[in-house]
Protein backbone atom coordinates (compact mmCIF):
# COMPACT_ATOMS: atom_id res chain seq x y z
CA UNK A 1 0.00 0.00 0.00
CA UNK A 2 1.12 3.34 -0.94
CA UNK A 3 2.84 5.36 1.93
CA UNK A 4 3.64 8.29 -1.09
CA UNK A 5 1.25 9.56 -3.64
CA UNK A 6 1.86 12.56 -5.89
CA UNK A 7 -1.26 13.05 -8.48
CA UNK A 8 -1.24 14.94 -11.39
CA UNK A 9 0.92 17.74 -9.71
CA UNK A 10 1.84 21.18 -11.74
CA UNK A 11 4.44 23.57 -9.86
CA UNK A 12 4.80 26.49 -10.41
CA UNK A 13 7.26 29.11 -8.77
CA UNK A 14 7.14 32.69 -8.66
CA UNK A 15 3.23 33.20 -9.88
CA UNK A 16 0.72 32.32 -12.39
CA UNK A 17 3.61 33.84 -14.94
CA UNK A 18 6.16 32.34 -12.68
CA UNK A 19 8.46 28.78 -14.73
CA UNK A 20 6.73 25.34 -14.46
CA UNK A 21 9.14 23.07 -12.24
CA UNK A 22 7.32 20.16 -12.68
CA UNK A 23 3.83 18.99 -14.47
CA UNK A 24 1.73 16.52 -14.57
CA UNK A 25 3.77 14.57 -11.96
CA UNK A 26 2.29 11.22 -10.73
CA UNK A 27 4.37 8.58 -9.15
CA UNK A 28 3.67 6.07 -5.71
CA UNK A 29 5.73 4.50 -3.44
CA UNK A 30 4.93 1.88 -1.56
CA UNK A 31 5.46 1.20 2.27
CA UNK A 32 8.79 0.41 2.93
CA UNK A 33 10.09 0.46 -0.26
CA UNK A 34 13.48 1.80 -1.30
CA UNK A 35 12.68 4.48 -4.26
CA UNK A 36 15.54 6.51 -6.49
CA UNK A 37 14.73 9.83 -8.33
CA UNK A 38 16.52 10.41 -11.11
CA UNK A 39 16.97 13.02 -13.76
CA UNK A 40 19.12 15.47 -15.59
CA UNK A 41 19.61 19.06 -13.56
CA UNK A 42 16.91 21.06 -13.28
CA UNK A 43 14.16 18.63 -13.76
CA UNK A 44 12.48 18.90 -10.75
CA UNK A 45 13.85 16.37 -8.06
CA UNK A 46 14.49 18.72 -5.19
CA UNK A 47 10.72 20.32 -6.08
CA UNK A 48 9.60 16.71 -6.08
CA UNK A 49 11.26 16.27 -2.19
CA UNK A 50 9.60 19.62 -1.01
CA UNK A 51 6.45 18.76 -2.13
CA UNK A 52 5.80 15.62 -0.20
CA UNK A 53 7.66 17.20 3.00
CA UNK A 54 5.08 20.21 2.41
CA UNK A 55 7.85 22.63 2.28
CA UNK A 56 5.99 23.63 -0.95
CA UNK A 57 2.13 23.67 -1.79
CA UNK A 58 1.51 22.45 -5.36
CA UNK A 59 -1.51 24.43 -7.29
CA UNK A 60 -2.72 21.40 -9.23
CA UNK A 61 -3.01 18.07 -7.94
CA UNK A 62 -2.20 16.00 -4.62
CA UNK A 63 0.19 14.77 -2.27
CA UNK A 64 -0.78 12.38 -0.55
CA UNK A 65 1.65 11.44 2.69
CA UNK A 66 0.23 8.32 5.09
CA UNK A 67 -3.28 9.08 3.70
CA UNK A 68 -3.06 12.37 4.77
CA UNK A 69 -3.12 15.31 2.03
CA UNK A 70 -0.12 17.42 2.61
CA UNK A 71 -1.05 20.60 3.43
CA UNK A 72 1.60 21.74 5.80
CA UNK A 73 5.47 20.41 6.66
CA UNK A 74 5.06 16.98 7.28
CA UNK A 75 6.73 15.81 10.51
CA UNK A 76 6.98 12.50 10.31
CA UNK A 77 9.30 12.51 7.72
CA UNK A 78 13.08 12.78 7.82
CA UNK A 79 14.79 15.00 5.80
CA UNK A 80 18.02 15.16 4.79
CA UNK A 81 19.21 17.84 1.60
CA UNK A 82 22.18 18.65 -0.47
CA UNK A 83 23.37 21.49 1.44
CA UNK A 84 23.33 20.35 4.92
CA UNK A 85 22.01 23.37 7.01
CA UNK A 86 22.75 23.11 10.55
CA UNK A 87 22.57 25.87 13.43
CA UNK A 88 26.06 27.65 14.13
CA UNK A 89 25.86 27.95 17.49
CA UNK A 90 24.78 24.89 18.37
CA UNK A 91 26.83 22.10 18.88
CA UNK A 92 26.78 19.20 16.04
CA UNK A 93 24.86 16.93 18.58
CA UNK A 94 22.65 19.33 19.19
CA UNK A 95 21.88 19.76 15.73
CA UNK A 96 21.01 16.51 15.54
CA UNK A 97 18.80 16.31 18.78
CA UNK A 98 16.71 19.71 16.73
CA UNK A 99 13.98 17.50 14.81
CA UNK A 100 13.37 15.98 18.31
CA UNK A 101 12.19 19.50 19.33
CA UNK A 102 9.19 19.75 17.03
CA UNK A 103 7.97 16.31 17.37
CA UNK A 104 5.60 16.83 20.45
CA UNK A 105 5.54 13.00 20.98
CA UNK A 106 9.43 13.44 21.40
CA UNK A 107 9.61 16.23 22.71
CA UNK A 108 7.88 15.54 26.14
CA UNK A 109 10.68 12.85 26.51
CA UNK A 110 13.27 14.44 25.62
CA UNK A 111 13.18 17.21 28.44
CA UNK A 112 12.62 14.44 30.65
CA UNK A 113 15.12 11.23 29.34
CA UNK A 114 17.67 13.91 27.83
CA UNK A 115 20.54 11.21 28.21
CA UNK A 116 18.84 8.41 26.83
CA UNK A 117 18.40 10.92 23.13
CA UNK A 118 22.31 11.84 23.70
CA UNK A 119 23.28 8.45 23.33
CA UNK A 120 21.01 7.81 20.62
CA UNK A 121 22.71 10.42 19.01
CA UNK A 122 25.82 9.63 19.60
CA UNK A 123 25.35 5.87 18.59
CA UNK A 124 24.06 7.71 14.91
CA UNK A 125 27.03 9.62 15.20
CA UNK A 126 29.13 6.22 15.62
CA UNK A 127 27.50 4.24 12.45
CA UNK A 128 28.35 7.33 9.75
CA UNK A 129 31.81 7.65 10.77
CA UNK A 130 31.54 10.97 13.35
CA UNK A 131 32.32 8.89 16.93
CA UNK A 132 33.39 11.48 19.31
CA UNK A 133 32.45 14.50 16.99
CA UNK A 134 29.19 15.94 18.84
CA UNK A 135 31.01 18.35 20.75
CA UNK A 136 32.37 19.94 17.49
CA UNK A 137 30.65 23.06 16.12
CA UNK A 138 29.32 22.48 12.53
CA UNK A 139 31.65 24.70 11.14
CA UNK A 140 34.77 23.15 12.77
CA UNK A 141 33.48 20.08 10.05
CA UNK A 142 34.55 19.24 6.53
CA UNK A 143 31.56 19.54 4.19
CA UNK A 144 31.17 15.42 4.14
CA UNK A 145 31.47 15.24 7.91
CA UNK A 146 28.87 17.84 8.04
CA UNK A 147 26.36 15.82 5.21
CA UNK A 148 27.09 12.66 7.48
CA UNK A 149 25.58 14.49 10.76
CA UNK A 150 22.76 15.80 8.73
CA UNK A 151 22.11 11.62 8.25
CA UNK A 152 22.03 11.57 11.37
CA UNK A 153 19.60 14.33 12.38
CA UNK A 154 17.46 12.78 9.79
CA UNK A 155 17.22 9.80 11.47
CA UNK A 156 17.35 10.54 15.22
CA UNK A 157 12.93 11.31 15.15
CA UNK A 158 12.78 7.56 13.69
CA UNK A 159 11.20 8.89 11.16
CA UNK A 160 8.21 6.46 9.41
CA UNK A 161 9.94 8.22 5.80
CA UNK A 162 13.11 9.30 4.76
CA UNK A 163 13.39 12.34 1.97
CA UNK A 164 17.37 12.24 1.13
CA UNK A 165 18.36 14.78 -1.68
CA UNK A 166 22.08 14.04 -3.03
CA UNK A 167 22.84 13.18 0.81
CA UNK A 168 26.25 11.88 -0.45
CA UNK A 169 26.92 15.24 -2.82
CA UNK A 170 30.03 16.59 -1.23
CA UNK A 171 31.76 13.10 -0.12
CA UNK A 172 34.44 11.68 -1.35
CA UNK A 173 33.94 8.15 -3.20
CA UNK A 174 35.38 5.54 -0.13
CA UNK A 175 33.20 7.40 2.48
CA UNK A 176 30.12 7.76 -0.03
CA UNK A 177 30.32 4.01 -0.72
CA UNK A 178 30.40 3.13 3.25
CA UNK A 179 27.47 5.72 3.17
CA UNK A 180 25.58 3.38 1.00
CA UNK A 181 25.97 0.77 3.41
CA UNK A 182 24.56 2.64 6.05
CA UNK A 183 21.86 3.56 4.65
CA UNK A 184 21.06 0.25 2.90
CA UNK A 185 21.55 -1.41 5.71
CA UNK A 186 19.21 0.81 7.84
CA UNK A 187 16.83 -0.33 5.19
CA UNK A 188 16.81 -3.68 5.43
CA UNK A 189 16.83 -3.57 9.48
CA UNK A 190 14.26 -0.81 9.81
CA UNK A 191 11.80 -1.28 6.77
CA UNK A 192 11.93 2.89 6.83
CA UNK A 193 10.72 4.15 3.67
CA UNK A 194 13.02 5.71 1.57
CA UNK A 195 13.38 8.52 -1.22
CA UNK A 196 16.36 9.51 -2.26
CA UNK A 197 17.30 11.87 -5.30
CA UNK A 198 20.45 11.32 -6.94
CA UNK A 199 21.95 12.32 -10.69
CA UNK A 200 24.27 9.15 -9.63
CA UNK A 201 22.51 6.17 -12.01
CA UNK A 202 24.96 3.58 -10.20
CA UNK A 203 23.74 4.77 -6.34
CA UNK A 204 20.39 4.39 -7.32
CA UNK A 205 20.75 0.79 -8.95
CA UNK A 206 23.10 0.01 -6.03
CA UNK A 207 20.45 1.11 -3.33
CA UNK A 208 17.16 1.17 -4.56
CA UNK A 209 14.34 -1.32 -5.40
CA UNK A 210 12.02 1.19 -7.55
CA UNK A 211 13.60 3.97 -9.94
CA UNK A 212 11.90 6.87 -11.45
CA UNK A 213 13.51 8.52 -14.27
CA UNK A 214 12.02 11.95 -14.74
CA UNK A 215 12.10 14.12 -18.01
CA UNK A 216 13.60 17.67 -18.09
CA UNK A 217 11.68 20.92 -17.05
CA UNK A 218 8.88 20.76 -17.03
CA UNK A 219 9.61 17.52 -14.91
CA UNK A 220 6.88 14.14 -14.51
CA UNK A 221 8.31 10.74 -14.60
CA UNK A 222 8.61 8.70 -17.56
CA UNK A 223 10.00 5.50 -16.72
CA UNK A 224 9.41 3.46 -13.24
CA UNK A 225 11.25 0.42 -13.23
CA UNK A 226 11.97 -1.90 -10.51
CA UNK A 227 15.42 -2.88 -9.86
CA UNK A 228 15.25 -6.46 -11.12
CA UNK A 229 18.23 -8.33 -10.29
CA UNK A 230 19.21 -8.97 -6.57
CA UNK A 231 21.47 -6.89 -5.10
CA UNK A 232 24.32 -8.15 -2.50
CA UNK A 233 23.02 -7.47 1.15
CA UNK A 234 26.02 -7.58 2.68
P1 LIG B 1 16.58 19.53 -9.70
O1 LIG B 1 16.57 19.23 -8.24
O2 LIG B 1 16.13 18.39 -10.56
O3 LIG B 1 17.89 20.09 -10.19
P2 LIG B 1 14.79 21.70 -8.95
O4 LIG B 1 13.57 21.10 -8.42
O5 LIG B 1 15.78 22.26 -8.02
O6 LIG B 1 15.50 20.68 -9.98
O7 LIG B 1 14.39 22.86 -9.95
C1 LIG B 1 13.44 22.72 -11.02
C2 LIG B 1 13.31 24.04 -11.73
O8 LIG B 1 12.67 24.98 -10.89
C3 LIG B 1 14.65 24.66 -12.10
O9 LIG B 1 14.51 25.30 -13.35
C4 LIG B 1 14.90 25.65 -11.01
O10 LIG B 1 15.70 26.72 -11.46
C5 LIG B 1 13.50 26.10 -10.65
N1 LIG B 1 13.36 26.45 -9.21
C6 LIG B 1 13.62 25.65 -8.15
N2 LIG B 1 13.36 26.27 -6.99
C7 LIG B 1 12.93 27.50 -7.32
C8 LIG B 1 12.50 28.63 -6.57
N3 LIG B 1 12.45 28.61 -5.24
N4 LIG B 1 12.12 29.73 -7.25
C9 LIG B 1 12.15 29.78 -8.60
N5 LIG B 1 12.54 28.75 -9.37
C10 LIG B 1 12.94 27.62 -8.75
P1 LIG C 1 35.26 14.74 3.87
O1 LIG C 1 35.58 13.65 2.91
O2 LIG C 1 34.34 14.27 4.96
O3 LIG C 1 34.86 16.04 3.25
P2 LIG C 1 37.90 15.85 4.36
O4 LIG C 1 38.58 15.28 3.17
O5 LIG C 1 37.63 17.30 4.45
O6 LIG C 1 36.56 15.02 4.70
O7 LIG C 1 38.70 15.39 5.68
C1 LIG C 1 39.26 14.09 5.76
C2 LIG C 1 39.31 13.66 7.21
O8 LIG C 1 39.99 14.66 7.99
C3 LIG C 1 37.93 13.54 7.84
O9 LIG C 1 37.27 12.32 7.61
C4 LIG C 1 38.28 13.73 9.31
O10 LIG C 1 38.71 12.51 9.88
C5 LIG C 1 39.41 14.75 9.28
N1 LIG C 1 38.89 16.12 9.50
C6 LIG C 1 38.47 17.01 8.57
N2 LIG C 1 38.06 18.16 9.17
C7 LIG C 1 38.26 17.99 10.49
C8 LIG C 1 38.05 18.83 11.65
N3 LIG C 1 37.56 20.06 11.58
N4 LIG C 1 38.35 18.32 12.86
C9 LIG C 1 38.86 17.09 12.93
N5 LIG C 1 39.08 16.26 11.91
C10 LIG C 1 38.79 16.70 10.70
Amino acid sequence: EALVTIQDVDMRYGGPQGLLAVEGLSLEVATGEFAAVVGPSGCGKSTLMKLVTGLYIPQEGAVTVAGARVTKPVNIVGMAFQNPTMLPWRTTLDNILLPLEVVDRHRHRLRRHKAEYVEKAERLLETVGLKGFGQKYPWQLSGGMQQRANLCRALIHEPDLLMLDEPFGALDSFTREELWCVIRDLHAAQGVTIVLVTHDLREAVFLADRIFVMSARPGRIIKNQTVPFARPRD
